[in-house]
């Protein structure tokens, strides 16, 4: 048996499956910014981007605050952004 070298299909998940995703990353990140733990203005980010074949799953998404969530964005620009295993506790 020859195995195919298996390229996933990008999946877009429909809005109601993102809000539910989000809700459980959420949840699970305690309602808290993983970034400086404050408890509003949270949004769901990609840890790995979409276009490096970061995954709609919930293991690739972690909570953090707008500021934050502009921060990692603005210096992954500058191409000396903290690598997102440091983000986690
Ligand atoms: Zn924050
Ligand atoms: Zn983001």
């Amino acid at each position: 048996m020859t195995r195919m070298r298996q390229k996933q299909p990008r999946r877009q998940l429909a809005q109601d499956a993102y809000r539910e995703l989000w809700m459980k990353v959420l949840k699970r990140d305690g309602w808290r910014c993983q970034g400086c733990g404050v408890l509003t203005n949270l949004q769901v980010h990609h840890v790995k981007p979409r276009s490096s074949l970061g995954d709609d799953a919930e293991t690739n998404l972690i909570t953090l605050c707008v500021n934050c969530h502009q921060n990692i964005h603005r210096s992954r620009r500058k191409k000396n952004w903290v690598p997102a295993e440091l983000w986690w506790r």
